[in-house]
């Protein structure tokens, strides 16, 4: 994701929710076939780590949204898949395997999104740090010492910036999927 690129909500509504307005990474696309802002993978959560470890481990990135959420009357089950900010990713051009990089984001870069509607944005500062030391394996290190803190910031546009524009509205859909009664046809 990029600038220029637009978030949408899922059916039944197909909006544009979020546009981004502004990228200070500009990464494209490196020699590995590796991205930045990833939409490609998830986030982290205690149900994979205790699959693989057997332990139980709260402070993940599920767990930061579900806590988020929930002042909000939301639930576990409104944390839906998550924009990777500030994350590099890409597959294997041998193997297709999922492969993540450190992050490219230093102190100052930004990621600058124009709400189209109103939007409840749950962040996440991922307790796996910036991927710049191993996460697995017999090198894995404590990432706290690679956890950065982020800065959110809300403004709200000059009026004459939004001449023109209109929130979208949901899709105007108005058939029935095919479950319309038979109402007046031939019997
Ligand atoms: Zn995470």
């Amino acid at each position: 994701m990029t600038t220029y690129d637009r978030l949408w909500s899922t059916l039944p509504y197909l909006r544009p929710m979020l546009t981004i307005t502004q990228d200070t990474i500009q990464y494209g696309v490196d020699a590995d076939g590796g991205r930045c802002h990833d939409l490609l993978g998830t986030r982290c959560d205690p149900y994979v780590t205790k699959l693989l470890s057997g332990q139980d481990v709260d402070f993940t990135c599920q767990s930061n949204l579900v806590r988020a959420v929930l002042p909000w009357g939301l639930t576990e089950f409104d944390v839906h898949d998550v924009l990777n900010v500030f994350q590099v990713t890409g597959l294997t051009k041998d193997t297709d395997r999922y492969f993540m990089k450190a992050s490219p984001a230093r102190q100052g870069d930004f990621f600058e999104v124009f709400a189209e509607i109103d939007v409840l944005c749950a962040l996440s500062t991922c307790p796996g740090g910036d991927l710049s030391i191993p996460l697995w394996g017999p090198a894995a290190r404590d990432p706290i010492e690679v956890c950065r803190p982020l800065g959110v910031e809300v403004y709200q546009p000059a009026p004459e910036l939004l001449e023109g524009w209109q929130s979208p509205k949901p899709s105007d859909y108005r058939g029935l999927h095919g479950l319309a009664p038979a109402v007046g046809k031939d019997r």
